[in-house]
């Protein structure tokens, strides 16, 4: 007998029910008991689902209305002071103020949950912080789902893993010092669970992942022995997302009474855990992969299984390598998903059948699944073979690329200079990042157009009455280098992929990004070929409306990346070359149509970064490369632009550089000056806008605010490096703020240039 056990189901619904219900909720049109009814009736679909599945442990606490660390908080009472709580337990109002902040205060930080595109609330803490058992919510939502005959096994995030993804609000004090006073109250919850009758309490410690200094290990062992005298309730030690193995000794000695740990992302691991695997304890192996929608080889993973369970008998479990959140609901929901391909996915409800045959087939014999085996190995194999994966063109241009491609013709110095002759543009150069607002007729022409209710000539005459608003607006702002507006992109990932062959798109391919906030990610299948121009009419047809220089814009090949389910057939880096080319291809399009300045988008540049540090560089390399790729075929007079927002970046600041980009704009309302420091102590060799202001909100920016902004600039920067420009796209954005806004940036710098500033020469 195998166990088999789920550690997480998507919440948000397969028709983004969840979503919904909340934005119904936070415009008041729902009460609270509506909101709660919808939740109540997604949890126990869910759960009703995973059994009629077969799977033998089922969790409850998985749940969230907007978060699960932010339902830890709510749990364990650490609402930080300025929301001046009152309340003996937490409601619907204070878990909301928490998520979306009040009139009076901002909302609690958010940010990217390890390497996924989920963000979570981060915990404030400071030296005041106290626990309490806060909020009734996990015990009756295991309750509802004893009411089902369920006996389910209770979800908790980890009490290192807690205090570690937290912040401290206040200098000089260390969150791993509410850890003594954190055990109890997670004492009191098992009890409280244990009271209820819950035997398996599967405890969530993903920090495991992470490069730890010494004093969380400490940590771990302490809160761990804390909590296993007297036993509550048994403790399955959750770990993803990365190899573990480095403290498989120390896992190994918790005094837990099981770890999971995940095969897909780390298999080797597997081995190292095995040897001396201790007597009484499980081994959960996540063998499913919870991070993508591929379907599983289930022959081979079956015969890694019936291996280790001839070693650890009914200690094997079996199941996802981490929650099923990061997945898309239901596969089924597609139907008009290419046949072919479909059957080569499994979103959540499948990636389930899946672990509950590999668990069927451990506990009865092979023949108990034989039929399902085959199917999936024939799977495994027309999908290996098929045409629609493999393009000679492109493997064959993949093969011969040289160093060649990845040089610009000539260094920055000469490169700055032709350019210089070229654009003849003004000390401290004004631009935008590339959208323009996406007003609500922008998008129902869009809408309309996908649908066939407007025409070809239709759509191509609102888009470009767009472009030509867009470029007046500009040329009457006094903008240097213009933009087209992208109007007709609903999605800067998406634009692309549903023009590019290897990709293709899901219906309801949903994925919690954070709140009700869903992404849908395309799907790489293949190998990437760019039949056509993607963007060169826009652009051109915007270009033919002024003198001024317009900027083309494209996403980059990590962005690209990362923002898509990819193939797992081939090493990431492959495809990210493979993307590269197909831009690389667009730029020279671009060029050749006179384009002169053309900017490659790599936002989600940093996100691709491994989780542990020794693995950087590897990646950097590739991440470097892939831009190279796509930006290096150029004249030299030809100005490659790329942007970076979201995250911070002074820790990979020497990438940046390799990069090669003749101009980075980049995203700074993080920590301004802190950046630019940082840029001007590494001495960034090339040109760089850092954002002058925010684009989040709507609030205009002083002119005097801008100025002073780029006085500092202009101390750590050379002023003939540094461009002007906000922070990121405008399209969240109104008209009437972006334009004036865009007036106090230009007479900013108009500003600025008449002082007296550094002599540079500029040509
Ligand atoms: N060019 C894109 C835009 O302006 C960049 C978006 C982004 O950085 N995420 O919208
Ligand atoms: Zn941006």
């Amino acid at each position: 007998m195998a166990l088999t056990h789920n550690l997480g189901f998507p919440r948000i619904g397969a028709r983004r029910e969840l979503k919904q219900a909340l934005e119904a909720y936070w415009r008041a049109d729902i009460s609270d008991e509506k909101l709660n009814a919808t939740a109540a009736e997604l949890r126990q679909r869910h759960w009703t689902l995973q059994r009629d599945l077969g799977i033998d442990l089922i969790p409850a606490g998985d749940f969230a209305l907007y978060d699960q660390m932010l339902n830890m908080t709510a749990l364990l009472g650490a609402v930080p002071a300025r929301f001046n709580a009152q309340q003996d337990e937490i409601g619907l109002e204070l878990y909301f103020a928490m998520a979306r902040g009040t009139a009076t205060q901002p909302a609690m930080e958010m940010t990217k949950w390890f390497d996924t595109n989920y963000h979570y609330i981060v915990p404030e803490f400071d030296a005041d912080t106290r626990f309490r058992v806060a909020s009734p919510q996990l015990f009756k939502e295991v309750a509802e789902a004893q009411a089902l005959g369920i006996s389910p096994k209770a979800v908790l995030i980890g009490p290192l893993t807690y205090l570690y993804l937290g912040k401290e609000s206040t200098p000089g004090f260390s969150r791993l010092d509410l850890l003594p006073q954190l055990l109890p109250v997670y004492r009191d919850i098992l009890g409280q669970l244990a009271s209820l009758g819950v035997e398996w309490v599967q405890i969530d410690e993903p920090l495991l992942a992470l490069d730890l200094g010494e004093e969380w290990l400490r940590g771990l062992d302490q809160a761990y022995t804390a909590l296993a005298e007297p036993r509550l309730t048994k403790l399955l030690l959750t770990t993803y997302f990365e190899a573990v193995d480095k403290h498989a000794n120390r896992l190994k000695e918790l005094p837990v009474d099981g770890l999971h740990i995940d095969l897909c992302r780390a298999p080797d691991q597997l081995e190292t855990f095995l040897d001396h695997y201790p007597v009484g304890k499980v081994l959960s192996l996540g063998i499913v992969d919870g991070r993508n929608i591929w379907r599983s080889d289930l022959a081979r993973s079956f015969s890694m299984l019936s291996r280790v369970q001839a070693i650890l008998g009914e200690r094997l479990w079996i199941a996802p390598s981490c929650s099923l959140q990061h997945c898309p609901v239901d596969l089924e929901l597609e139907t008009r998903l290419d046949g072919e391909i479909k059957n080569w996915l499994a979103f959540a409800v499948q990636k389930l059948h899946e672990v509950s045959a590999l668990g069927r087939g451990v506990t009865h014999g092979e023949s108990a699944i034989s039929e399902i085996l085959s199917a999936s190995t024939e799977a495994s194999r027309v999908r290996a073979q098929s045409e629609r994966i493999h393009n000679p063109v492109v493997q064959e241009r993949l093969r011969s690329l040289t160093r060649k491609e990845n040089e610009r013709a000539s260094p920055f110095p000469v490169r700055q200079s032709r350019q210089r002759q070229r654009f003849k543009l003004p000390l401290l150069p004004t631009t935008t990042i590339g959208s323009f607002p996406q007003t609500a007729e922008i998008r129902q022409a869009r809408a309309a157009f996908k649908k066939g209710e407007l025409g070809n000539l239709q759509y191509l005459q609102a888009m470009r009455d767009e472009i030509a608003l867009a470029i007046r607006k500009q040329e009457e702002i006094g903008l240097d280098v213009l933009v087209h507006g992208e109007a007709e992109r609903n999605d800067m990932v998406e634009y692309f992929g549903e023009q590019l062959w290897g990709y293709v798109f899901t219906e309801n391919g949903w994925v919690q990004s954070y709140g009700s906030r869903c992404v849908k990610p395309p799907i790489l299948y293949g190998d990437i070929y760019r039949p056509e121009p993607m963007t060169v009419d826009w652009i051109q047809y915007a270009q033919s409306l002024t003198p001024r220089p317009v900027k083309g814009m494209l996403t980059g090949p990590v962005t690209m990346l990362m923002w898509s389910f990819v193939r797992d057939d081939q090493p990431r880096a492959d495809t990210a070359l493979q993307l590269a080319l197909a831009i690389r291809d667009e730029v020279a399009d671009l060029e050749r149509a006179g384009i002169g300045i053309i900017q490659i988008d790599e936002p989600a540049f940093r996100e691709g970064l491994p989780l542990k540090k020794p693995d950087w560089d590897e990646y950097l390399q590739w991440a470097v490369r892939a831009f190279r790729v796509a930006s290096s075929s150029v004249r030299d007079d030809t100005q490659i632009h790329t942007h970076m927002c979201y995250s911070e970046f002074h820790d990979i600041l020497p990438a940046i550089a390799e990069m090669d980009a003749d101009v980075i704009t980049i995203e700074t309302s993080r920590s301004r000056m802190e950046l630019l420091n940082a840029f001007g102590q590494f001495k960034y060799p090339n040109e760089i806008g850092p954002g002058v202001y925010d684009i989040h909100s709507p609030r205009i920016p002083r002119t005097e605010e801008i100025l002073e902004l780029l006085e500092k600039a202009c101390k750590v920067i050379d002023p003939s490096q540094l461009w002007v420009n906000p922070d990121c796209g405008l399209k969240t954005r109104g008209w009437v703020e972006t334009e004036a806004a865009l007036q106090r940036m230009v007479e900013a710098a108009r500003l600025l240039r008449t002082l007296n500033l550094p002599k540079i020469s500029v040509n």
